[in-house]
C-alpha cells in the first residue's frame, strides 16, 4: 500500500478563508454555493467573472494569507502517526495538489510548519491526478474532491474520499472508499497489514 495526500480539503481548511478575503473585497458568497469547489457571489452572474474572482482570491490566500491557513485537527494528529505506521521515512511523503505551482514556496512552508516528516509536493490537475500517481507507482490517495475520488477510482487508485460537506450526500463510484477523518484511514491502514 503506498498513499499520496491532497492538500486542500484534506489538511488544510480554506474554505473560512476564502469567505473573508471575498467580503475584504466586497463580495458577498452565496452560502448555498459554498463549497471548495464551486463558490458563487451575490450579483456575480458570469461564470466568467465569478472564475476570475476566486483566482484573485486564492492569490491574496496562497500569498498574503498563507499563515492564516488552518490544518485540519485530525491531519495534523493523525497523518505523522500514519507516515510511522507506513514506514514512509524509506521515502517523502508525497503530496499531490491541484494547486497551480506558482504558490509551491508557501505551499512548502506552510506544510514544513505543521508537519515535521520528509515529504514533497508535486503539482497536477486533478484530471491528471490519476495518470500521476499510476505513474508513480500509488496505490491510494486521501482526496476530498467527489469528482476526482470518482476518477481515480475508475483509473484503478483507491481513494479514500474524506467527508467534507461538498461531498457527502453523492453517490461514489465502486471503489470509493468513504471516510470521516484521518483516525478512519488510520485505522484502516493499521487493519490491512495485520
Ligand atoms: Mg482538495
Amino acid at each position: 500500500m503506498r498513499i499520496a495526500f491532497d492538500i486542500d480539503g484534506v489538511v488544510t481548511k480554506i474554505c473560512p478563508l476564502i469567505a473573508g478575503i471575498a467580503r475584504e473585497l466586497g463580495y458577498e458568497l452565496d452560502p448555498t454555493s459554498f463549497n471548495q469547489y464551486y463558490f458563487r457571489f451575490f450579483g456575480v452572474p458570469s461564470i466568467k467573472e465569478t472564475s476570475k474572482i476566486m483566482e484573485d482570491i486564492l492569490d491574496i490566500l496562497f500569498t498574503q494569507r498563507n499563515d492564516e491557513i488552518q490544518p485540519y485537527d485530525d491531519a495534523l494528529l493523525v497523518l505523522p502517526r500514519l507516515v510511522s505506521i507506513l514506514n514512509f521515512h524509506q521515502e517523502p511523503v508525497m503530496f499531490l495538489t491541484a494547486r497551480k505551482e506558482c504558490y509551491r514556496k508557501n505551499t512548502m512552508e506552510w506544510l514544513k510548519k505543521h508537519f515535521h516528516f520528509p515529504f514533497m509536493v508535486f503539482h497536477a490537475g486533478s484530471r491528471k491526478k490519476a495518470d500521476f500517481l499510476k505513474a508513480h507507482g500509488y496505490t491510494h490517495f486521501v482526496e476530498d474532491r467527489f469528482r476526482t475520488a470518482n476518477q481515480l477510482a475508475t483509473a484503478g487508485i483507491t481513494p479514500f474520499l474524506i467527508n467534507r460537506r461538498w461531498n457527502v450526500g453523492r453517490e461514489s463510484v465502486r471503489g470509493v472508499l468513504r471516510v470521516n477523518n484521518f483516525f478512519d484511514i488510520y485505522y484502516f491502514v493499521l487493519l490491512s497489514q495485520e
